[in-house]
């Protein structure tokens, strides 16, 4: 076992060399922005590259932290990024789980049922068809459509024109007919009326904290698909893969600021001119950057309403961010085996049964929550199974709106703290009763994150977690555009999570350099023959 304490985040240092002039400054050093400075380092050799990050250290959301003698780790898991990190020349140990996808139980009074998802899609078609026999050719008919769908996004162009759009018509005629398309609906059109069925089936939206009557059956069916086929996590704890980014960045000459927090993004004549730093009167000058940071702080507060066309602030102000979480990261002692509790999964789900996400989503568009004894949802991860450190777990939960947590946390410590307990407590109490028998025992350690960690971490004032939230109504064309209104600023904003996060560097790197890096393709195709600068 081991227990030493390595965090990788903490050995990158900040080598800004005040250029004063830069080609390029990307704002936020979290995975978009280390993915985007290092696809385009990797393109482009000789550029002055600058990342200007808030924190000390480089992973945004995507980090791991120490505590009490335990690590724990925020992120848990992401789809096949292999090919990406293979043409940055990442090398980072994954864990490919091979066999087990989820642990779903769905909880109605006294009565638990309880599945155990295999991984892969075809593994999981014959899982559901032999526990609901009576909708086995449903299931069948909508798996097969929904991998082809999948495989149709797959030819989908980013930043579409309209000689791209036209191709689409023909070459993916079920992403057309599934714009506008909700997940549910998706279920409706195949007949998926079983009760039972539908709740495993609407756990692949409830992810995100958004139910299925407003998730996208495009962006649903992506995530199932691509998260359940191939899936993974470092063996290592979470922060070595920002970590080993960074490292690569500043070693293919980016340079990196820690501790510094942009606060205007100046606009000369429609076009960037550069970005001001908290506290400092200079202008950093840019010729181009890339935003990575809140849409809502970025475009409306950095660059302010007044530059931008009406059209634009109209769509940012319907715009609705993800939902925030409450999660509870948990030190155990080592009086209890972690390994015979069945819980090395990429995921543990325990939820109230139909109808839970739809409630809990409702509450959070009120600006509230909806977790109740009898409406809940929760997510319990225990990364010390792969990693081999002391034992930690993670409950997670969201949908959670912003609902004063920041103002308590500013103005009554004592009460915000007082809050968080009891929100603790309930989760805990879920995963004593489903996951972990006599767990509130071995406590040792207890770290609790609310919706105002969320937001002082990342700078989203809604502590919004995965970005603009996945909902058809904000899908596809429908989206904010990477090509800002204001030349030569970019946002690279392509859905949700670790994934979305690489897929949006590509597409963003793709659309600066005129489609000569990935051919204007949404999904990264790796080609041996794209120049490199040799790194
Ligand atoms: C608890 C939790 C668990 C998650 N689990 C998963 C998971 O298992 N799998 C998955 O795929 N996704 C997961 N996600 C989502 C995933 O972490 C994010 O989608 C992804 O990390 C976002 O990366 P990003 O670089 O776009 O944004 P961020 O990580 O938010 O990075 C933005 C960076 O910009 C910096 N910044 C902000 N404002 C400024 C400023 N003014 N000046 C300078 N710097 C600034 C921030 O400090 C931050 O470092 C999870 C998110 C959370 C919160």
């Amino acid at each position: 076992m081991n227990n030493s304490i390595q965090l990788k985040r903490d050995t990158l240092k900040s080598n800004y060399s005040c250029a004063g002039h830069y080609d390029l400054v990307i704002i936020g050093a979290g995975l978009s922005g280390l993915a985007c400075g290092l696809m385009w380092l990797k393109n482009i050799s000789g550029m002055k590259t600058l990342i200007i990050e808030k924190n000390s250290y480089p992973g945004g959301y995507s980090t791991a932290y120490e505590k009490g003698g335990y690590v724990f780790e925020t992120t848990q898991l992401f789809p096949d990024i292999i090919d990406i990190l293979n043409f940055l020349k990442i090398d980072l140990p994954l864990k490919q789980y091979e066999k087990n996808f989820m642990r779903r139980l769905v909880v109605d009074g006294d009565h638990v049922e309880e599945y155990r998802i295999p991984a892969g899609a075809e593994n999981f078609t014959a899982y559901l068809a032999e526990k609901f026999p009576g909708d086995a050719e449903k299931i069948k008919a909508l798996m097969a459509y929904s991998v082809d769908l999948f495989k149709q996004v797959r030819k989908l162009k980013a930043n579409a024109t309209l000689i791209d759009n036209l191709g689409t018509v023909f070459k993916a005629p079920k992403v057309i007919a599934n714009l506008n398309q909700t997940y549910s609906g998706l279920l409706d059109k195949f007949g998926i009326t079983n009760k039972k069925l539908r709740e495993v089936m609407e756990t692949f939206t409830s992810f995100s904290g958004v139910p299925s009557d407003h998730a996208s059956a495009i962006l649903a069916t992506g995530a199932m698909l691509s998260s359940m086929t191939r899936c993974y996590r470092p063996y290592g704890f979470f922060d070595e893969y920002p970590a080993k980014l960074a490292q690569k960045f500043q070693s293919l000459g980016g340079e990196i600021l820690f501790n510094a927090e942009v606060e205007k993004i100046e606009i000369r004549n429609g076009a960037v001119a550069g970005v001001v730093i908290k506290g400092v009167n200079t202008l950093v000058q840019a010729e181009k950057i890339i935003t990575t940071i809140d849409p809502m702080v970025a475009m409306r507060k950095m660059v302010g309403d007044e530059l931008l066309p009406e059209k634009y602030v109209k769509q940012l102000e319907k715009t609705i961010m993800s939902p925030s979480s409450v999660n509870v990261a948990l030190g155990l002692d080592d009086k209890i085996d972690m390994t015979k509790l069945d819980l090395d999964y990429p995921y543990n789900v325990v939820s109230t049964g139909l109808g839970t996400a739809e409630k809990l989503f409702k509450a959070f568009l009120a600006g509230n929550h909806g977790f109740s004894k009898e409406c809940f949802h929760a997510a319990v991860i225990c990364p010390s199974l792969t990693t081999g450190a002391k034992n930690t777990i993670t409950i997670r939960s969201t949908p959670w709106a912003m609902n004063g947590w920041k103002e308590l946390r500013e103005k009554d410590y004592e009460k915000y703290r007082i809050e968080k307990e009891k929100w603790a407590d309930f989760l805990i109490d879920i995963a004593e009763k489903y996951f972990i028998p006599d767990l509130k025992k071995h406590i040792v350690v207890k770290d609790i994150a609310t919706p105002a960690t969320y937001a002082r971490y990342s700078g989203s004032p809604t502590g919004s977690i995965y970005d603009i939230a996945s909902l058809v109504t904000q899908f596809g064309p429908k989206r904010i555009p990477m090509k800002t209104p204001i030349q030569n600023l970019y946002q690279p904003k392509f859905a949700h999570g670790l994934y979305g996060t690489m897929m949006g560097a590509v597409q963003v790197v793709d659309l600066m350099l005129k489609r000569k890096f990935n051919n204007g393709n949404s999904l990264f195709v790796p080609k041996p023959q794209v120049k490199t600068n040799g790194n």
